[in-house]
């Protein structure tokens, strides 16, 4: 079986078009999202529409959450917070319900577990970047790997031998007798300072999880967000990747 696995493509069409254009030539069975699909960017509706034809196994990201009234906006930063209430309003009804169907936290049985944030606080959204809290994550999960997003910074954290370790692999070997959250990096706002659409692709027959990226088209999305009358930085971060 070979997933592939997609977060916070924020209403970036163009990224996500790029990302979907790239994983249809690598034989995926099944399509896996870890949240955000909107916020930031210009093209909200067409993003969840795209989303929703792929059936994805999905959980549901601070951004969605925030416009469907299940994450409160005054935790988000000014910028944020603007784009949430642009977003708000530019979803339709039939976006707007599917948003809402998405839980916190899914799985596909003993395989993989899915959340946004992390798992021991799946509702608060909190940014899986320490060692502690992937040891707390790790003690919630019953499966071998769990896939995050939020930070928009691809990642793989390792617990073998009761030892955590942090690194970026972007080509990786399961090990048996160890488990991994792994953190697929962002579609649509990469903040790892490389400007690329980032994806994962999970094999597990050959036990692989490559971390992949792809070019699109950043000038159309700028334009698009800054026509949108949305704040200007949310458009020339796409350039620097950060
Ligand atoms: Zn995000």
């Amino acid at each position: 079986m070979r997933y592939g696995i997609i977060s916070d493509i924020h209403s970036n069409l163009e990224a996500l078009h790029s990302v979907l254009n790239a994983l249809s030539g690598q034989a995926i069975d099944r399509y896996v999202c870890v949240g955000d699909i909107v916020g930031y960017g210009a093209d909200p509706v067409a993003c969840v529409n795209l989303i929703r034809r792929l059936d994805p196994i999905i959980v549901i990201g601070n951004h969605d959450a925030a416009c469907v009234g299940k994450a409160d906006v005054f935790n988000f930063n000014a910028k944020a917070r603007t784009a949430v209430e642009w977003t708000g309003t530019a979803l339709d009804e039939q976006s707007l319900a599917y948003l809402e169907t998405l839980k916190y936290i899914e799985n596909d049985g003993k395989l993989f577990t899915l959340v946004h944030g992390t798992l021991h606080e799946p509702e608060v959204f909190s940014y899986m970047i320490s060692i502690d809290q992937a040891q707390d994550s790790f003690g919630r999960l019953e499966s071998a790997i769990l896939f995050v997003g939020h930070t928009h910074v691809p990642g793989v954290f390792e617990l073998r031998n009761g030892r955590i370790r942090y690194s970026y692999m972007n080509k990786m070997r399961l090990a048996s007798n160890a488990r991994y959250i792994v953190n697929a990096g962002s579609v649509g706002q990469p903040r790892d300072g490389d400007n690329r659409a980032c994806y994962v692709v999970y094999d597990t027959v050959r036990r692989s999880v490559d971390i992949e990226r792809v070019d699109y088209d950043i000038k159309t999305a700028e334009r698009k967000i800054l026509e949108a009358g949305l704040p200007e930085m949310l458009a020339y971060r796409l350039e620097s990747g950060m």
